[in-house]
């Protein structure tokens, strides 16, 4: 029989504020020295008190606007008790009854629809610090001790939780592809799953026979979009054969091991009476003014579906060139300021997300670092379109561009494309002189043998060849066809 799926998200994001959120220690403690990003505070000496950054509570409410949820006047902050090495003070200050935003949605398109996942609500809390168990092989288990570095202790998240909206893997990561993308055009987070800044907690459960809710089991421990969907796959798949065989599902939280590709139970689920929820009583509530609010409001930048239409609009742009170019915010910007300087939109585009794509990859740049200024592109981009260059020279030029600081026309002399397009008198002694190097090839489409016109095809690529890419494809075919023409008469 088939089950249905119902999985939610828990997403924590690392807010980019420059401080913890209850201390003036710095966020920025990747490849510090442990425990040297701390100090009395985050880590919990008796009698110290915590600090609430605001820069993270506007970071939160800007994350939640994005997310069409309603910002929350009041809310309060709570204690969630466990006792755990990697929490100094045996406590999480976390939100839990009344959090920062509620109930907003997130649109994510899958088999070319779209489905809204609603979100349930977004609230702030400090991380933990972080346990390492050393293995020699780096597994998961079997170490014969732990250290506990507490320099991520208290960096400030935002955990966006979702209801039970999302039906398969795939739309998992499609969810989790657009929160990211919607953290990082509000700079909000940096998103980065690999480094932690972004991590995903799944819920997930199968329908029973009756088509009520199942068990839900909670997975962790994945550390990319990849991760998510194999061990969702595999959870699916495990729970099957658990119900299949008569069996029953436990509640329970599992962990994710990649290496062998299956997920581990870890613990029983806590439920929130094992936390024994709080108040936290050293915090004053966050009041934050509908004055405050509008302000958050009027400060919110273009968010990525409004630019994927205005894109699509005023660039006359397919839906798959627009979902590229405005992935990232700054590609968008780049592409913009290529069309702003004048260049044809279409092949402009073409060239960004092909081309400036393609030397961003094989340099191991953002776009951020790329040397090509939008103008030097939107210059070259549209002598390719006057046909003053062929595109072959064009991407030559580009990568050329790309690796030293030059400008275009020190580019185009060092190509030797200044010196113009080969055509007309120059291209046809070319043509011909080919045509006498190679006259096996010559005689058997002069016999009629070339029927699929691959030999001739031959001939127009030695021809390109020869001419460095600037002759232009049409006008070679042209004189190829007519040279074969005379000499058959
Ligand atoms: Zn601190």
């Amino acid at each position: 029989m088939t089950r249905q799926i119902v999985i939610g998200l828990e997403v924590h994001l690392q807010l980019l504020t420059k401080t913890k959120l209850f201390c003036s220690c710095s966020t920025d403690y990747i490849g510090h020295t442990p425990n040297t990003n701390v100090c009395p505070v985050c880590l919990a000496v008796p009698g110290t008190l915590p600090l609430l950054n605001d820069g993270a509570v506007a970071l939160a409410s800007r994350m939640g606007l994005g997310l069409r949820c309603t910002i929350q006047n009041y809310s309060t902050f709570g204690r969630k008790n466990y006792f755990y090495a990697d929490l100094a003070k045996a406590y999480q200050i976390t939100q839990y009854e009344l959090p920062v935003a509620t109930k907003g949605y997130l649109d994510i398109e899958c088999d070319e629809r779209t489905k809204r996942v609603r979100i349930h609500h977004l609230h702030l809390e400090e991380d933990a610090g972080k346990l390492v168990h050393p293995t020699a092989d780096g597994r998961l288990t079997g170490a014969a001790y732990s250290l506990v570095d507490y320099n991520r202790g208290g960096v400030p998240l935002t955990e966006v939780v979702s209801e039970p909206d999302i039906s398969t893997p795939e739309e998992a990561k499609e969810y989790v592809v657009r929160l990211r993308q919607l953290a990082r055009y509000l700079d909000v987070s940096d998103g980065e799953m690999e480094s932690g800044s972004l991590r995903v907690d799944a819920n997930i459960s199968l329908s029973n026979a009756d088509g009520s809710l199942g068990t839900r089991v909670e997975i962790k421990n994945m550390n990319s979009l990849k991760a998510l969907e194999r061990a969702l796959e595999y959870e699916i798949s495990r729970q099957n054969k658990v119900l299949d065989s008569g069996g029953r599902i436990v509640q329970e939280t599992r962990l994710w091991d990649d290496a062998e590709g299956v997920t581990r139970s870890m613990r029983n689920k806590e439920t929130a009476s094992d936390y024994r929820y709080y108040p936290e009583m050293d915090l004053a509530p966050i009041v934050i003014g509908d004055e405050e609010i509008e302000g958050y409001k009027a400060g919110m930048p273009e968010l990525p579906w409004e630019k994927r239409e205005r894109f699509a609009k005023s660039f006359g742009l397919s839906g798959e060139e627009v979902s590229i170019l405005t992935e990232q915010k700054e590609l968008a910007a780049y592409y913009e300021a290529v069309a702003a300087a004048g260049a044809p939109t279409a092949r402009a585009a073409n060239w960004v997300r092909m081309e400036v794509l393609r030397v961003l990859n094989e340099l191991g740049q953002d776009i951020s670092d790329f040397l090509v200024k939008p103008e030097a592109l939107a210059e070259l981009v549209t002598k390719i379109e006057n046909r003053e260059l062929s595109s072959t020279i064009g991407k030559e030029i580009l990568d050329l561009l790309a690796r030293e600081e030059m400008t275009l026309d020190q580019a185009l002399e060092r190509t030797g494309a200044r010196a113009g397009r080969m055509s007309g008198d120059a291209l046809g002694e070319l043509i011909r002189r080919i045509m006498s190097e190679q006259p096996d090839v010559v005689e058997t489409i002069k016999s009629g043998q070339d029927k699929k016109g691959a030999k001739l095809k031959f001939l127009q690529g030695l021809v390109m060849k020869e001419a460095r890419g600037q002759a232009d494809p049409k006008e070679t075919a042209g004189l190829l066809s007519k040279f074969f023409a005379e000499s058959t008469k």
